[in-house]
């Protein structure tokens, strides 16, 4: 059987503000969950939490990973774990290629495991790359680029996305940004994912418009609104949100507490 995340009645604060209020989800390796809500309702804070950012208080609630306690775990234990955040690293490193980036971050996690490894080989390193290069369709001349200099938004995608691949991670956590990525940029992701997804693979997708499901086809589909998670269905609840919008969730849902 395969890893899994379990969420048990998550709360989460930042500066004593209440913004996850009791979230139930339980991500198993090779599902593809599509985590949808309005702006506000905590979904970037979850995605936040998981990743062990300490701006973020956890005030109740557990996160299980593979049926041990997850939230005693640093953030770069976690990702060790087997846990990748994306759409949170583009950073511009002057000077570093992506090759030298992505060797970096396997030797820093050999180096972690065993601090007298001395991390991957060169041609053992080149060899590892080509050939997630190659499976993902990517130029190999785009491994000598700087990081991030100059990419368009589908180029740091298709980064992210090599990045992924070189870390295998178990899950991976995918939060689209409220403004959205351009229909290069998705594609990227989507192409991408979909060539990694498999059985040894978790991915949770979130995302405010239902746009990225076109391409990356989940299993499950859950609202979660005012920091909690309020529908759990499959891919047909992200097509009734394109049609229906949110509304429907607020008057269902909605409390005195909204303020907006
Ligand atoms: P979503 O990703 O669903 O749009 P967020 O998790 O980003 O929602 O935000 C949920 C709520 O938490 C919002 O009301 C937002 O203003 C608040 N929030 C998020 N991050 C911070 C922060 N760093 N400081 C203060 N409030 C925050
Ligand atoms: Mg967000």
């Amino acid at each position: 059987m395969g890893a899994k995340i379990e969420i048990r009645n998550l709360h989460a604060s930042i500066e004593d503000q209440p913004i996850l209020r009791g979230v139930n989800l339980t991500v198993e390796q090779g599902e593809i969950h599509a985590l949808m809500g309005p702006n506000g309702s905590g979904k970037s804070t979850l995605a936040n939490v998981l990743a062990g950012n300490p701006a973020f208080e956890v005030t109740e609630g557990e996160i299980l990973f593979d049926g041990s306690n997850f939230m005693d775990l640093e953030p770069d234990e976690r990702s060790r774990a087997g846990l990748f955040l994306a759409f949170q690293y583009p950073i511009s490193i002057p000077g570093v290629t992506l090759a030298n980036f992505l060797r970096q971050a396997i030797n820093a996690r050999m180096k972690a495991v065993d601090p007298d490894s001395e991390g991957i080989s060169i041609p053992a390193f080149r060899r590892l790359l080509k050939e997630k290069m190659d499976y993902l369709g990517i130029d190999h001349k785009f491994a000598g680029r700087y990081l991030n200099e100059g990419f368009s938004g589908g180029e740091k995608k298709r980064a992210e996305v090599l990045q992924m691949a070189t870390l295998e991670p178990k899950f991976a956590i995918l939060d689209e940004t409220d403004s959205g990525l351009d229909i290069d940029a998705l594609r990227t992701v989507a192409e991408g994912v979909n060539k990694l997804v498999g059985p040894s693979l978790g991915v949770l997708v979130i995302t405010h418009y239902q746009r990225i499901l076109d391409y990356i086809k989940p299993d499950k589909v859950h609202i979660m609104f005012e920091g909690r998670i309020v529908e759990s269905a499959g891919p047909e609840l992200a097509l009734h949100l394109e049609q229906a919008g949110y509304d429907w969730i607020r008057e269902k849902y909605g409390t005195a507490l909204e303020t907006e």
